[in-house]
């Protein structure tokens, strides 16, 4: 990158998440029972659990995506979430939301690429619709994230000339590009045929060790051991334990997590 843009990055501050006691449910189907998590800056935390046990879910209500029916999410201390047990807590505004949420990076399984922009416009896009930056400004950073992400050949292809696996890196530098304090990433790699898996965990380790605050779902255990400062396990909507991985991994004291384990490895 070049000395300008790094200082342009530069101002963005790694984020606190908290997670406030968060219950979510769809009719009598309580999907989140009780989350407490706090995600300091800088750190990298994995989250396990089986199929259907609320992860996207989570993700999605500290994307403020979805609302909790009780709790509430903070970002650097500032909330996103709306009601405390029987307090009244101020609603947000769409656009205090949409402003919140610029500040929170979010990386599909299904990559979500726009198919009719090109690479480069994939990645420029929105810092250009929200204001952030001119085109000029937004294309140039765009090459230097994509250089970034190994991808500086591609900025003229569409979408559907890549394979999964650079989609998928060109879905993180398209994250990277609204600079945000933390990026979320929901199972990046499930939807790749393992040949490409490499490639991308490479990409999210380097933003890993470069000190960006990830939260990141997925079911790579070796990976998990060599990034994460925190694994939590989640459970029918509740976390079982959390630590680092040498506890959650190789010594869980929960015998969900051990029979969780036992399958994915
Ligand atoms: P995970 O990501 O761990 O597989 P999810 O958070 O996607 O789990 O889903 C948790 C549970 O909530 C699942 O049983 C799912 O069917 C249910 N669920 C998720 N979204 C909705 C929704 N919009 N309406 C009803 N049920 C939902
Ligand atoms: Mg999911």
């Amino acid at each position: 990158m070049t000395a300008e843009t790094l200082e342009a990055l530069a101002d963005v501050e790694a984020a606190t998440v908290e997670v406030h006691d968060v219950h979510k449910w769809y009719g009598t189907h309580r999907v989140l029972d009780g989350v407490v998590l706090t995600v300091r800056p800088r750190e990298v935390t994995v989250i396990l659990g089986p199929s259907g046990s609320g992860k996207s879910t989570l993700l999605r209500v500290i994307n403020h995506l979805e609302k909790p029916e009780i709790g509430y999410v903070s970002i650097n201390g500032e909330l996103i979430g709306v009601k405390r047990h029987g307090d009244r807590l101020k609603e947000l505004s769409e656009r205090a939301i949409l402003t919140q949420r610029g500040r929170i990076g979010f990386v599909f399984q299904n990559f979500n690429l726009f198919p009719h922009l090109t690479v480069l416009d994939n990645v420029a896009a929105a810092p250009v619709a929200t204001g952030k930056l001119g085109k000029p400004e937004a294309q140039k950073l765009a090459r230097e994230l994509l250089d970034r992400v190994g991808l500086a050949d591609k900025t003229a292809a569409y979408p559907r000339q890549l394979s999964g696996g650079q989609q998928q890196r060109v879905a993180i530098a398209r994250a990277l590009a609204l600079r945000p304090g933390v990026i979320l990433f929901d199972e990046p790699t499930s939807a790749l045929d393992p040949e490409l898996v490499g490639e991308v965990l490479a990409v999210i380790k380097d933003l890993a060790t470069s000190g960006t605050t990830l939260v990141i779902v997925t079911h790579e255990i070796g990976f998990a051991r060599e990034i994460a400062d925190r694994v939590v396990f989640i459970d029918g909507g509740k976390i079982v334990e959390q630590g680092p991985p040498s506890e959650i991994l190789d010594n869980p004291r929960h015998e969900r997590t051990r029979d969780f384990l036992s399958k994915v490895l």
